[in-house]
């Protein structure tokens, strides 16, 4: 399969024709001076250079000649980078009217990028017109993020009136590289806690907790976070009042300084290149000196920060032009991390050259229990594959069982120790109900939790007793309680609140095991061969018929001989949804893992 991946920019098309399952490039275009006369090269070894016909016509100019280069090549599809997906995509979505007309209303919120994107889709789908095309969002990975990430603390009203919520960006390029690094290292991302920091033009860096971007340093626009080529990243807001009032410029102009006059620029006078600057700052410029502190100080600000998020981290990932090639960046961000368990090889990193056949290096020091890592990104790459697996899914129909949902009520699982403690010394757990889950019960016995704030009691025990206590609880729980819990799948209850617990025979202090539980499908091994998914695999299910159909994002898939078929929300979801006990959902997606498991399908 050939897909046709196109970037269209503003000064810049840059086009490559992929095979999304080998990586292989039959052909690749990069198209230059689009505001003056395109100079337009192919890897083939073609120049062309075209007479201007405007800034509205350049990008389709310039696949005009591309498509007279494909002649004799089949196009499977196209897929588009589009920079701003805003709250509609969280993924890559196949282009017809209605998709096109969303890119346009989120031209207000990137008004320098969705534009353009849009101009190239409107010129690609009119030359290659019996293909589909896809948009691929540099947005859409960092939908994941919890509200509490997304959320800046302006007045509600006015973010939900015009869409003020951080997005993020380079979403594509962080999603790649952190499926190569867990790759690399032998191991899924569903399985590690990665920080990838993307070091280009544009620079942002992003927390990715089992698969899942939780945090990312860029914003509702691109200027936010780290220091980057041209624009300042992180200010104090008040600067911009400021500036108004220190100098007259109006709003625009402030924003031209911040987007395309500050960052290594700005501090320097001598660019944005950061090969020139660090050159320049060895033969001892102040400026550069300086830029080279501010960009890596505030590159190690997030690291910190984002290994606190998690709570840990496995790897550490640099990525994009400095990332992977610029050893004393890698440096100046990755020494003196021994405390989160980072320990730089020095010799490997000034030695680290990335290339084709060694597209992610590792430059830790063997013991070291975070890895750093240097990857080569391949944005084109990741795009070409998200449509291929958008074409073979086309091709497929949903013939799957429906899956039974249940409501999971607050409740606790106890070791044997804290059963003695609460009930009494070889206390046994009596049988209230059988669950559906096999061997699994809810007990007589109940227990007071008590938080900081405030108690519940009765909270239900389930049996049998388990090798690690458990309490799970619901977010309105949580505030109630006073804990803040983290979203975690039964069992893993390392670096989690714990609270006080009451029972008849006396009191014990939980250390940990508070969690909110992940929603999660339980089902056996052959269950999982029909679904076409694995344990732990991340897919979306959706619930109701009709107007009340909801889809559930973020359902973790819970393989064990002992399981039986059923889904478990907490009861807030539950009543979110208007979801009672004994609906059925239809699972819809598999997407955790980053690979879409071929499911079982019948033909149309
Ligand atoms: P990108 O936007 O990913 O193409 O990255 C562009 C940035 O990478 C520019 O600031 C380049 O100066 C920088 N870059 C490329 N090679 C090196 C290098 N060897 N050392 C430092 N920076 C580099």
């Amino acid at each position: 399969m050939q897909i046709l991946v196109i970037n269209a920019g503003s000064s810049s098309v840059k086009a490559a024709v992929i095979d999304p399952e080998t990586g292989k490039r039959s052909l690749e275009m990069n198209a230059e001076r689009l505001l003056d006369a395109p100079l337009i090269e192919f890897s083939d070894g073609t120049k062309i250079e075209l007479e201007s016909k405007g800034p509205e016509r350049a990008i389709a100019v310039c696949l005009e000649a591309l498509k007279d280069k494909l002649k004799d090549t089949p196009i499977a599809g196209v897929g588009h980078r589009v920079v701003h997906g805003g709250e509609d995509f969280d993924r890559a979505a196949r282009i017809d009217e209605e998709v096109e007309a969303k890119i346009e209303a989120l031209e207000k919120l990137a008004p320098l990028h969705n534009p353009i994107n849009l101009r190239g889709i409107r010129a690609a789908r009119e030359l290659f017109a019996d293909v589909s095309h896809f948009a691929v969002f540099d947005t859409a990975f960092h939908q994941s993020m919890p509200r509490r990430a997304k959320t800046y603390a302006l007045p509600k009203d006015l973010m939900a009136e015009h869409g003020i919520r951080r997005y993020g960006f380079h979403g594509t390029s962080h999603k790649y590289v952190a499926a190569e690094a867990a790759r690399y290292l032998g191991a899924q991302p569903k399985d590690l806690r990665i920080i990838t920091c993307h070091l280009g033009n544009g620079c942002s860096v992003a927390a990715i907790e089992f698969g899942r971007s939780v945090e990312t340093s860029m914003g509702m626009t691109p200027l936010e976070g780290l220091v980057m080529g041209t624009r300042s990243g992180d200010l104090d807001p008040g600067i911009i009042p400021y500036l108004h009032e220190q100098t007259g410029l109006p709003p625009e102009e402030i924003d031209e300084l911040l987007n395309r006059q500050s960052g290594l620029k700005g501090l320097t006078g001598v660019g944005n290149d950061m090969r020139t600057i660090l050159d320049e700052s060895t033969k001892g410029n102040a400026d550069c000196q300086l830029a080279v502190q501010v960009f890596t100080h505030r590159l190690r600000k997030y690291i910190g920060a984002y290994a606190a998020i998690m709570a840990g981290v496995d790897a550490i990932v640099f990525t994009g032009g400095i990332g992977e090639n610029s050893p004393i960046i890698r440096h100046r961000a990755s020494q003196r991390l021994s405390y989160l368990g980072a320990i730089i090889n020095e010799d490997k990193n000034a030695t680290t050259r990335l290339s084709e056949t060694a597209p992610v290096v590792d430059f830790s020091m063997q013991h070291s229990r975070v890895k750093l890592l240097a990857v080569k990104t391949d944005e084109q790459l990741a795009i070409a594959r998200e449509c291929g697996k958008l074409i073979e899914k086309a091709d497929a129909v949903n013939t799957l069982p429906t899956i039974p949902v249940a409501i999971s009520a607050r409740h606790i699982h106890l070791r044997r120790e804290t059963v003695d403690a609460l009930f009494g010394p070889g206390y046994e757990l009596k049988v209230k109900k059988w669950l559906s889950q096999p061997g699994q019960f809810a007990a007589e016995e109940t227990v007071t939790v008590v938080g900081p704030r405030n108690t519940i009691e009765r909270v239900r025990v389930l049996g049998p007793v388990r090798s690690k206590d458990q309490l799970e609880i619901s977010r309105t729980d949580e505030f109630f309680l006073g804990i803040d819990a983290p979203v975690r799948e039964s069992g893993k209850v390392e670096d989690t609140p714990g609270c006080k617990l009451i029972g008849p025979a006396g009191e014990f202090l939980l250390e940990d095991g508070v969690i909110c539980a992940w929603r999660h499908i339980h089902m056996t091994p052959e269950d999982a061969a029909v679904f076409g998914v694995q344990d732990r695999d991340i897919v979306e299910v959706a619930v109701g018929s009709g107007e009340r159909s909801l889809v559930f994002g973020n359902v973790l898939i819970r393989v064990s001989p002992k399981y039986k078929l059923e889904m478990h929300i907490d009861t807030d979801e539950g009543n979110a949804a208007e979801i009672n006990t004994g609906e059925e959902g239809v699972l819809q997606e598999t997407s955790g893992s980053g690979t879409l498991r071929k499911r079982r399908v019948m033909e149309a």
